[in-house]
């Protein structure tokens, strides 16, 4: 087993709507598994909320990874 999960790296975050900002996520959130937007938070729904991309270095382009989040807490975050 992997203890990606307990880790985290930093992003640029890309929603479909605002200003793109710098977050920390975790592989679980990298990868769609859970909401990009809170760690706390809950639901059964998660649906596409843009793309994060990872920074790897300057002379390397960044990865972008398509997200998801409840789309609640996408409403919340677009405040
Ligand atoms: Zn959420």
């Amino acid at each position: 087993m992997s203890n990606l999960v307990d880790q985290t790296m930093l992003v640029e975050y890309r929603p479909p709507e605002g200003q793109p900002r710098d977050i920390r996520v975790t592989g679980e959130q990298l990868h769609g598994q859970a909401c990009i937007v809170g760690t706390g938070c809950t639901g059964d729904v998660l649906v596409d909320a843009g793309h994060v991309h990872t920074t790897t270095g300057e002379r390397s382009a960044p990865l972008g990874w398509a997200v998801v989040a409840h789309p609640q807490c996408i409403e919340e975050a677009a405040c």
